[in-house]
């Protein structure tokens, strides 16, 4: 991608009213732009890392469940039926011109649990598991901190339904756990599997928190095995549910997702059933799996930056690689875009070639944070490149044909 034609330009200014990291460097970075608090334009740099995010969390979330779609806009009546209607204080209330009132849904319980009506039926439909990557509402009273609270959001749930509560512990512990560990793990996040209070639900429900220095939880961790538990369940020198130990350390987390067994607070208020072996008929019981996709890109730069800029994991980098040509190389810079594009994909190198100085052109590729800087300049050997790291302090020069096995190294 040619950078001087691309729909990208990068800001000096601060955003005023939000101190957060990443809604500065986001903007700054010409990732996203507010359009009110809480609400963002994805530009095309900011939309390819968040495809990144959501690629790696739809790959692994199709080995434990379906994918489907389900709308933004919902029925004022379903809502009524859990009594979340006037219950969830953050419920986005929509008035249309014909007097009929509707939700934006921040949560899809009250769409998937009677969706559900139609496809289970007997003990041997279960158990099922489906998911969507769907826009969100949230009527938050004050928006801040860039993409970690947003009114509008993207993210990932995905909703199981199960004959016993063996069966939703199994699919819980056996699939849910590990397919969340194996998400966070490609997009470079040590994600701490955190107790919570279960609310109306049960005993615990799960949170996973990355340790971040502005992180808006305060949580304690095991030290022995990493455990950890938020402050509202805290209690000083408890034992660690998972190896006993009593010791602790208290530090600061970012949510990047949430489990919860629900069991059969919606089926019941849905009256969603299936015929058991004994031919009785039961309430079906469910779980849900939240992940914040738009939330996580935001803790993903809360978590990897320092005073220049981004420092993108590979997995979720905009690009693999920026060229940057400077002034009096520009054919050569060229030349060597077509050669880089061969080698490491079309769609995964941004090429600099705007008439700019080469000040300008450094400090953007800092401020953006793709892994790999290549520069081409008068000052480079014809036939070689400069490479350098984005979070390594020097550059080195190599000829180019040897820019494959060096990254790759
Ligand atoms: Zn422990």
């Amino acid at each position: 991608m040619r950078q001087s034609k691309y729909f990208l330009k990068t800001s000096k200014t601060t955003p005023s009213d939000d101190i957060s990291i990443n809604a500065k460097l986001l903007e700054q970075g010409g990732f996203v732009q507010k359009v009110l608090a809480g609400v963002y334009d994805f530009l095309p740099l900011g939309l390819r890392v968040l495809q990144k995010i959501e690629n790696i969390v739809r790959e692994e979330m199709d080995k434990i469940g379906n994918e489907m779609f389900m709308p933004v806009l919902h029925p004022k009546e379903n809502w009524e039926k859990t009594g979340r209607w006037q219950g969830l204080d953050v419920l986005f209330k929509v008035k249309s011109q014909h007097g009929n009132e509707y939700a934006l849904g921040p949560t899809h319980e009250e769409i998937v649990t009677p969706a559900a009506q139609s496809i289970v039926a007997s003990y041997k439909d279960l158990p099922l598991a489906v998911y969507q990557i769907q826009t969100k509402f949230r009527d938050e009273p004050r928006a801040k901190s860039g993409l970690l609270r947003g009114r509008e959001f993207r993210m990932k749930d995905l909703y199981s339904f199960h004959s016993s509560a063996e069966d939703l512990e199994e699919y819980y512990n056996k699939k849910a756990i590990p397919a969340y560990e194996a998400v966070y793990k490609r997009l470079g996040l040590n994600a701490l599997l955190t107790e919570a209070s279960g609310g109306t639900f049960s005993k615990y429900s799960h949170e996973y928190q990355v340790e971040t220095e502005n992180g808006e939880d305060t949580i304690y961790v095991c030290e022995k095995c990493n455990l950890s538990k938020n402050k509202e369940i805290y209690q000083e020198g408890a034992e660690c549910t998972n190896c006993g130990k009593t010791t602790w350390r208290e530090t600061k987390g970012s949510e990047v997702g949430n489990i919860f067994k629900l069991q059969d607070k919606y089926s019941k208020a849905f009256n969603l059933q299936f015929t058991d072996k004994d031919g009785s008929k039961k309430i079906v019981l469910m779980g849900c799996y939240g992940l914040g996709t738009t939330r996580v890109m935001g803790v993903i730069v809360e978590k990897f930056n320092d005073a220049k800029g981004i420092i993108w994991p590979e997995a979720v980098a905009p690009f693999k690689v920026h060229l940057l040509g400077l002034s009096g190389a520009e054919e050569r810079a060229a030349k060597v875009y077509k050669e880089v594009k061969n080698v490491f994909g079309e769609s995964e190198v941004l090429f600099d070639d705007r008439e700019v100085s080469a000040g300008v052109k450094f400090a953007d590729a800092d401020l953006i944070g793709i892994p790999y800087r290549l520069v081409v300049s008068p000052k480079v050997p014809e036939g070689q490149v400069e490479v350098k790291k984005r979070n390594a302090e020097k550059s080195e020069t190599v000829p180019i044909g040897n820019l494959a096995h060096i990254l790759k190294k």
